[in-house]
């Protein structure tokens, strides 16, 4: 535990809601820390989308610790079976917490992280590594940049700042970088600020999580006062694959969560979003007529507006000098990767993880928080919080907490596994149904129903959830109003548990 001293104290990165809770567990473990922030502000990342509701309500979005901290100041707490925006969450939670007396004398603010390292060694550098303490390369609002020692390094950073970009294959389409003014990365708040953006114009949003639910449910709003406002929404996702992604409806254990995804089928079904799924954006063509994103010779109508939505990924450029054990996947710690990896992971349900999973090779660092996820989609704050207790508990040598980990999260109600290709697989059903799309060109869909291949009723014992048996290997029938590519229906498909 010497290494950790007021000297050399335990630096945690990102003053957002996973920040902030680590915050408060050094408090009452009585460890010495300091906590970085790049943005101006408490929650930086969290008040970029502050106009959004979030679908977990209060009772799961609050840490305990942060919550004994604040009550013994006569904090009240907000009702717990709401839902707050996420500019509530840092009104009513976060700002409180970090103007706490306990905590606010160890926050800086406009403080980014741009490195960090070891004193004295570079990566290969091994003799007398594990005893020299962490240097952090801090860059200020001015531009100048300080070294800061740590004992310990908490990473809770978070992934907003890194969103994935509109060409599918990972890197940026071409022509997406020229296009960048008319291009909004994450979810634009159309009903208030953006609004005039957006308004009467052609707008097309990519992505299929629930920022892209997001996106478009407040568009659709939009559309009903700005009658002008057109929404394409496209999805690489093949139609099978996209019904997985619209979630678990009522099945699953945050009603809000499951709304959302029920409630896009709805407004795609009646027409008011416009669907393209199986899509592929290589290019984008800024034309006299708008932008026109192109798919091999495939071309879409021209639109004003593009909102992508289509993930976020970790910045690991300022952790080169760290000797780090990531999934090369999810580019999460390899003991957590398996439990949350999309192409793998079952019902949204996550088994109790805490220091041992995110444990590196570099001993004393630690990705917390979102950036613990990698690339992974479905953290919710609750896991972090989790995360930073155990984490916390491990570095005052308390390992008996740290290992009790105990956490119960809300499923998703959807379950997904392997892809089952030709239905004699013994390895389940619940496949993500992405099948490579067939040639692209753009038609109506037909209402004829999809047979899907892999539910043979000899593999329903493989089945994730008895209760969906019968829709997972039944027959699928597409929305009316969407649009597919030739072939994608005639394919078969990997089914979905739904
Ligand atoms: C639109 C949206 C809705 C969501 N809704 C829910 C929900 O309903 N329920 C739920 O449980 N989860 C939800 N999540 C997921 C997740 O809980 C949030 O993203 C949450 O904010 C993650 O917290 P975090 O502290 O890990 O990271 P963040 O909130 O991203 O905080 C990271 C902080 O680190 C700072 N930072 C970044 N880089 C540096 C650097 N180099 N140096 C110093 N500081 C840095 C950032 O400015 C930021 O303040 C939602 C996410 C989004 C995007």
């Amino acid at each position: 535990m010497e290494r950790i001293t007021p000297a050399t104290p335990v630096v945690v990165i990102g003053a957002g809601p996973v920040g902030l809770a680590a915050a408060a567990h050094l408090v009452e473990y009585q460890l010495p820390f300091v906590l970085l922030e790049a943005g101006t502000q408490i929650g930086q990342h969290v008040r970029a989308w502050g106009h959004v509701q979030l679908f977990s309500p209060w009772r799961y979005n609050l840490d305990t610790a942060g919550q004994r901290l604040l009550e013994a100041t006569g904090w009240q707490p907000p009702e717990l079976e709401g839902y707050p925006t996420g500019q509530a969450l840092v009104d009513e939670y976060l700002l409180p917490l970090a103007n706490h007396p306990a905590i606010a004398p160890h926050v800086r603010l406009g403080r980014r992280v741009v490195a960090i390292t070891r004193a004295g060694h570079d990566k290969l550098s091994s003799a007398g590594r594990e005893q020299s303490p962490f240097v952090l390369h801090v860059e200020r609002q001015d531009g100048s940049v300080e070294l800061l020692r740590a004992g310990a390094v908490l990473d809770a950073s978070g992934t907003y700042g890194r969103p994935n970009p509109l060409g599918a294959d990972g890197l940026p389409a071409v022509g997406e970088s020229a296009a960048a003014a008319q291009i909004f990365y994450g979810i634009p708040d159309v009903l208030g600020a953006h609004r005039s953006r957006y308004a009467g114009k052609r707008v097309l949003v990519a992505g299929s999580g629930h920022s892209a639910f997001n996106a478009l449910l407040e568009l659709v709003a939009l559309a009903a006062e700005a009658p002008n406002t057109s929404i394409t929404w496209v999805v690489r996702r093949s139609q099978q694959g996209l019904a997985r992604a619209y979630g678990g409806g009522a099945n699953d254990a945050l009603p809000a969560r499951g709304a959302l995804g029920q409630h896009i089928r709805d407004l795609v079904a009646t027409g008011r979003i416009q669907l393209v799924t199986g899509w592929r954006t290589e290019r984008v063509e800024r034309t006299a007529a708008g932008l026109v994103l192109h798919a091999g010779d495939q071309a879409l109508a021209p639109v004003d507006e593009i909102v992508v939505a289509t993930g976020l990924r970790p910045n690991l450029t300022m952790l080169a000098e760290l000797r780090l054990g990531l999934d090369p996947l999810v580019e999460a710690p390899q003991a957590l990767a398996p439990l949350i990896d999309p192409n793998l992971h079952s019902c949204g349900s996550v088994p109790p993880h805490g220091v041992d999973e995110l444990s590196h090779p570099e001993p004393d660092f630690y990705m917390i928080g979102m950036k613990s996820y990698g690339r992974a989609p479905t953290f919710l704050l609750r896991t972090g919080y989790e995360q930073a207790r155990s984490v916390v508990a491990a570095l005052a040598g308390d390992w008996e907490a740290a290992r009790r980990v105990e956490l119960e999260l809300p499923e998703t109600g959807v379950c997904s596994g392997p892809v089952v290709v030709g239905g004699s697989s013994a390895a389940g059903c619940c496949g993500p149904g992405e099948s490579a799309p067939a040639a692209p060109a753009l038609i109506e869909l037909s209402l004829t129903p999809v047979v899907t291949a892999c539910c043979e009723p000899e593999t329903q014992a493989s089945c994730c959830e008895p209760e969906a048996k019968t829709t997972c290997c039944g027959t699928a029938t597409p929305e009316p109003n969407a649009l597919v590519l030739v072939g994608e229906s005639l394919t078969p498909a990997g089914c979905g548990c739904q």
